[in-house]
């Protein structure tokens, strides 16, 4: 048992080539170990397998950042995919409960924490949004479960329907409706037997309470410990009754969490809530990124990811700004600035953020200067040589020759790309001397 997926990550990259973007085989790599930890997360294989092809198609190509290991960057694109599939209803915490009396129907298996959750929430509604609740148990066969919620509900201040002996189910359903209409309540929540299993006598009766009640919710309590079988109860409970959410309980204990993501992947229905303990208040809204985070077992990856993204480009616009006030501006950068270009769409807005480019930028325009330029004049640069690049004025006409061959190109537009060149230096350098200010900073971040 592994504790920290980044880690593991971290050491099968150390032992690859570090490169400009993630490779296919960087990627099938990190996969590998993604797909071991999933599992070992509890995340059933159809799940972790399907996961993992949708990472794979994003991460392949993408630009590692340099202050990261490749390593962190696909567990930050893994944690991304994570929250997006896990990411259900927008605001999990709000329960509907307009219309009062709204039933909330509670179901799930014997053991699951529904009780102890249906008190939970009956506490939250009741404090945070101000609610009168009525709780009931429609455990018929377990006395003591019905007892155990009168003094769940003692304990919270939360009322309780009485207990009547011999009724049904569907009894008693009908009774906690026809109370909480007459007493005012705002919201009743309707506390369905468990059983060890799932039969249909159980799914029989949850239904026929259903009928009754038409609840506003209904919600299924699982254990998030019992993992696949967790799921195996969704899509039982889902199909036969319909839920409008799931609340995953004993998520203060060891297990990682990746009943979540199977639930949700094949049942489709939103996490609403998850428990965090056995006291009353331990019950939380769910939220994607908190239990992303766990499923990996990683710490603060994704952050640690964002700011070196942050950094990076920060300290790549500064490094440039200084060399540019001493007059340096070579063909390295002008193949950067034209690459920018493309990737910001356009030349006209780059040019017209620059100072001293805004005139330009329209003599270009209206010399039909278009990306297609910027393309070409990108191949013309490749085509040198780094000495080259680095000091513009080594080309004379043999080396024009040699690059403009390289590049499929004519002399002449070598020749125009060399000219811009040194207009742009040109303007840097004057730039330079006017301060210090940052002038460029607007073009160049
Ligand atoms: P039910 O049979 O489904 O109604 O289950 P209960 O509500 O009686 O809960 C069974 C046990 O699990 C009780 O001891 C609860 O205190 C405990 N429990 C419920 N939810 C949680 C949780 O989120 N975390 C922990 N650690 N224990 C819980």
């Amino acid at each position: 048992m592994f504790e920290n997926l980044s880690e593991r990550l971290s050491g099968v990259f150390d032992r690859l080539t570090k490169q400009g973007a993630l490779s296919d085989d960087d990627v099938a790599t990190a996969l590998r170990e993604v797909r071991v930890a999933l599992l070992e997360a509890d995340v059933s294989l159809p799940v972790a397998r399907d996961f993992v092809k949708a990472v794979q198609a994003k991460a392949t190509g993408q630009a590692v950042t340099r202050s990261v290991t490749p390593g962190q960057q696909v567990v930050k694109i893994v944690h991304d995919e994570l929250v997006a599939v896990l990411r259900g209803a927008d605001d999990p915490g709000a329960l509907k409960i307009d219309n009062a009396p709204a039933p909330i129907l509670m179901v799930g298996l014997q053991g699951s924490g529904k009780t102890t959750t249906t008190a939970k929430l009956a506490r939250r509604l009741k404090d945070k949004n101000g609610k009168r609740v009525l709780m009931a148990s429609l455990d018929t066969n377990r006395p003591a479960a019905m007892e155990q919620l009168a003094i769940l509900g003692r304990q919270i201040g939360v009322d309780t329907l009485p207990i009547v002996k011999g009724e049904t189910a569907v009894q008693i359903a009908r009774r906690a409706k026809t109370h909480a209409s007459l007493g005012g309540y705002d919201v009743y929540m309707l506390d369905t037997a468990g059983r060890l299993h799932i039969d249909e006598v159980l799914m029989d009766e949850v239904q026929a309470v259903r009928d009754v009640a038409n609840p506003r919710e209904t919600l299924l309590v699982v254990d998030g410990l019992t993992g696949q079988d967790a799921v195996n109860v969704a899509s039982e409970f889902d199909g036969k009754v319909g839920i409008t959410g799931v609340v995953l309980t004993r998520m203060d204990g060891d297990g990682r969490g990746g009943a979540a993501l199977s639930m949700r992947a094949i049942t489709g229905k939103p996490i609403r809530f998850i428990g965090l303990g056995e006291k009353m208040d331990a019950i939380e809204p769910f939220e994607a990124e908190r239990i992303a985070g766990r499923i990996l077992g990683m710490g603060d990856i994704v952050a640690l990811v964002e700011k070196a993204q942050e950094t990076l480009e920060a300290e790549q616009a500064e490094r440039m700004m200084k060399r540019f006030q001493k007059g340096q501006f070579n063909m390295n950068d002008l193949k950067m600035q034209l690459e920018q270009m493309l990737r910001m769409g356009g030349l006209e807005s780059i040019m017209g953020m620059m100072p001293g480019m805004g005139k330009m930028s329209k003599q270009a325009a209206d010399a039909g200067f278009d990306d297609s330029v910027l393309r070409r004049q990108i191949a013309l640069i490749n085509s040198m040589t780094k000495k080259e690049r680095a000091n513009p004025d080594l080309l004379q006409a043999s080396r024009k020759k040699r690059i403009a061959a390289g590049a499929g190109l004519e002399v002449s537009e070598l020749n125009r790309l060399l000219k811009m060149h040194r207009q742009m230096a040109d303007a840097m350098k004057k730039m330079g001397k006017m301060g210090k200010k940052g002038m460029l900073k607007g073009a160049i971040a």
